[in-house]
C-alpha cells in the first residue's frame, strides 16, 4: 500500500500552487515523518529546469525551524528526494520518459506493487489531457501489481454545464475511488473538528435545529485586492473563488446529518449530499454583491484600476447569499454565506445564534452566539450572559472561550490544510474531498445565480472602499437574514472593565 512506498507525481511544478502549497505541505509531512519511508518526488513541467533549479526554486517557500537540527538535515534529505522532469502535457514522450523513471525507482528499491499518486497543479485547460496520458502511459495494468491515483485542484468548471463536461472526460479514465477533488477546506483543522464537536457533546447535539438556532453566518475576508491577478480573476468573481466551493462545504459539514458510520467516507458523503439536495434554490433578492473602489484615503487602488480588468468590468470581489434548507430540522434558519476581498480584516468564521431567552426578565440580555474561528488562529468560543461581577441583578454578555494557542502547546502540531489532504488520499481516505454527486449539486444550485449576474439584466455590484466592512446595505441585508448585532454591541472582549 501507499503506507510502505509512493511515488508522487507533481505537475504543474513550475507553478505558483505546486511552489507555495504542495510542495511545502509535502516537505511538511516529510518533515514529521508522514511520509512512506520509501518514496520518491517528480516534478513534471515544461520549463527548461535542471534538477538544481528546481530545488531552488522548491526550497523558496519550504517551513522549518533553522535552528533545529533535524529539520535542517531533512531538507537536504527532502530536496534530494525531489527531481524534476521535463515534459510536454499533450505529447507522449514526456509521460513514456516518466514511466522509466518510474519502473527504475520500482526496481532500484525492489517493490513489488507500484504506488503511484499523481497531483494536477495545473491549468484546468490541460487537465483532461494529462489524466489521459497519465492513463495511457502510467497507469499499472496489473491491479496486484500497483495502483494510481489522481489529486485534482479547483476549478472543477465553470459551471454546471462545464463541470459535467470536465466529468465526463475524467470519469472514463479514472474510477471515483482513485480521483480525489480537493477543496482545501476540507483539510483545515477547525473544519474538520466541526463533526467531532457537533457529534460528541450533548448540549450542543440537543440544539442543534431550527428550535434553538435563529441565524447562521459563514463569513470570508480578505484584507488585500486582487493586487495585479484581476485578469485572473475578473471572469472567475467571489462567488465561485470561495463561495460555491470553500464556505458551501463548510455549511454543508456544519449541517448535514448524522453520517450512519464515521469511518466510511462514502457514508459521510452520503449525508452531505443529502443536506445540499435540501437547499432551496437561491432566490436573487437575497443576494448582495459588490466591488471595491478606491480605499477613503486613497492610498489603496480600486478593483478596476488593476491593469489587467477592464474599466467596465461588473466582477464582485463582495457577495452575501442567504440560503434555505428546506428539511425538518432547519427550515426557517437563514444561513448567511459572504465573502469578500479589500475588506477591513481576514478572517474566516462561522457564527451560529441561538434564540433569545424567553424568559427576558434581565435587560441588556442577548442571543448565545457560538463562533468558531476557522483561520487565523483556531478558536471557539460562547458568547452567553452573566451576571455583571459584583454588581446586582444586572446581566451582561460574557464568553466561553477555547483559543487553540492558550490551551494547547506548541508540541500540538497542526498540519497545514494541504498536509493534511495529501496525507488522507496517500491513505485512501475519500472523507475529506468531493465526490461527483456533491460537485454537480454545488454547480447546481449556484449556476442559475452567476448566470444571471453575469448577464445584461444582471445588477451592477455596489461599491464599497478598499478597507471597509463591504457595502453599505450589508447591515441592512443582514438583519433582514436574521442576523442580529445586538450580541456584539453588548460585548466586550477581551475585559469588561466597569463603569
Ligand atoms: P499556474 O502557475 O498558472 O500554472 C502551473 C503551471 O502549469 C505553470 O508553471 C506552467 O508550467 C503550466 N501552465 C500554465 N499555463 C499553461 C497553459 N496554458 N498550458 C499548459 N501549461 C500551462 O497555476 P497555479 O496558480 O499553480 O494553479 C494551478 C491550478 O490550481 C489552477 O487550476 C488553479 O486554479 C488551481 N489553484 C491554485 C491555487 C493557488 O494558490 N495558486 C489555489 C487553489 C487552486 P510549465 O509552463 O512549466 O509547464
Ligand atoms: P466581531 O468582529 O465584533 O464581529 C461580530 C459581528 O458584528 C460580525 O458580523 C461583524 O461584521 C459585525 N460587526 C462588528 N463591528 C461592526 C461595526 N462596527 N459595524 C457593523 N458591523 C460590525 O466579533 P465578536 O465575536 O463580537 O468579537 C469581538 C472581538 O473579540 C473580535 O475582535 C474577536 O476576534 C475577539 N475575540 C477573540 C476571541 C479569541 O481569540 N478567542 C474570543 C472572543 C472574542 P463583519 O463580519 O463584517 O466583521
Amino acid at each position: 500500500s501507499f503506507h510502505d512506498n509512493a511515488l508522487i507525481v507533481v505537475f504543474g511544478a513550475s507553478g505558483d500552487l505546486a511552489s507555495k502549497k504542495t510542495f511545502p505541505a509535502l516537505f511538511g509531512l516529510y518533515r514529521e515523518n508522514k511520509l512512506p519511508k520509501v518514496v520518491s518526488i517528480i516534478g513534471f513541467a515544461r520549463s527548461d529546469l535542471s534538477h538544481d533549479q528546481f530545488r531552488d526554486k522548491v526550497s523558496k517557500h519550504l517551513k522549518y525551524d533553522k535552528n533545529n537540527d533535524d529539520h535542517i538535515k531533512k531538507l537536504e534529505n527532502f530536496l534530494k528526494i525531489c527531481t524534476y522532469h521535463r515534459g510536454s502535457y499533450d505529447e507522449a514522450e514526456g509521460f513514456q520518459e516518466l514511466e522509466k523513471s518510474i519502473v527504475k525507482f520500482d526496481n532500484d528499491n525492489k517493490l513489488e506493487v507500484s504506488n503511484r499518486l499523481y497531483y494536477l497543479a495545473l491549468p484546468p485547460s490541460v487537465f483532461t489531457k494529462v489524466a489521459t496520458n497519465l492513463k495511457k502511459y502510467n497507469y499499472p495494468s496489473d491491479s496486484s501489481k500497483g495502483s494510481a491515483r489522481l489529486i485534482v485542484e479547483k476549478p472543477f468548471g465553470h459551471d454546471l454545464e462545464s463541470s459535467r463536461q470536465l466529468q465526463s472526460e475524467l470519469s472514463p479514465l479514472w474510477k471515483e475511488e482513485e480521483l480525489f477533488r480537493i477543496d482545501h477546506y476540507l483539510g483545515k483543522e477547525m473544519v474538520k473538528n466541526l463533526l467531532p464537536v457537533r457529534f460528541t457533546n450533548t448540549f450542543l447535539m440537543s440544539c442543534w435545529n431550527n428550535q434553538f438556532i435563529d441565524c447562521i453566518q459563514i463569513s470570508f475576508k480578505e484584507n488585500f485586492g486582487t493586487e495585479g491577478r484581476g485578469g485572473y480573476f475578473d471572469s472567475i468573481g467571489i462567488i465561485r473563488d470561495v463561495i460555491q466551493n470553500h464556505l458551501l462545504q463548510v455549511l454543508t459539514i456544519l449541517l448535514m446529518g448524522k453520517p450512519e458510520d464515521f469511518t466510511n467516507p462514502e457514508s459521510i458523503r452520503n449525508e452531505k449530499v443529502n443536506l445540499l439536495k435540501a437547499i432551496r434554490t437561491i432566490d436573487f433578492n437575497d443576494v448582495l454583491i459588490g466591488q471595491y473602489t478606491k480605499s477613503t484615503d486613497g492610498s489603496k487602488p480600486a478593483y478596476i484600476d488593476d491593469e489587467t480588468v477592464n474599466a467596465d468590468s461588473k466582477a464582485n470581489t463582495f457577495a452575501a447569499i442567504a440560503l434555505h434548507v428546506d428539511n425538518d430540522t432547519w427550515k426557517n434558519v437563514p444561513i448567511i454565506l459572504k465573502a469578500g476581498k479589500a475588506l477591513n480584516d481576514s478572517k474566516v468564521e462561522i457564527r451560529i445564534q441561538f434564540k433569545k431567552s424567553v424568559a427576558d426578565i434581565y435587560e441588556n440580555s442577548s442571543r448565545n452566539e457560538l463562533v468558531f474561528r476557522i483561520q487565523p488562529d483556531e478558536a471557539m468560543y460562547l458568547k452567553m450572559n452573566i451576571k455583571l461581577p459584583g454588581v446586582p441583578n444586572k446581566v451582561s454578555v460574557s464568553d466561553l472561550d477555547l483559543t487553540y494557542k492558550d490551551r494547547y502547546s506548541k508540541e500540538f502540531y497542526i498540519p497545514e490544510a494541504y498536509e493534511s489532504l495529501i496525507y488522507d488520499a496517500l491513505n485512501d481516505d475519500h472523507s475529506n474531498f468531493v465526490r461527483n454527486d456533491e460537485l454537480d449539486i454545488s454547480w447546481a444550485l449556484f449556476t442559475p445565480l452567476l448566470h444571471y449576474l453575469e448577464s445584461d439584466k444582471g445588477p451592477s455590484p455596489e461599491l464599497y472602499p478598499y478597507g471597509s466592512r463591504g457595502p453599505e446595505g450589508l447591515h441592512e441585508f443582514m438583519k433582514k437574514h436574521g442576523y442580529d448585532y445586538a450580541s456584539n454591541e453588548n460585548y466586550q472582549w477581551p475585559v469588561t472593565t466597569p463603569e
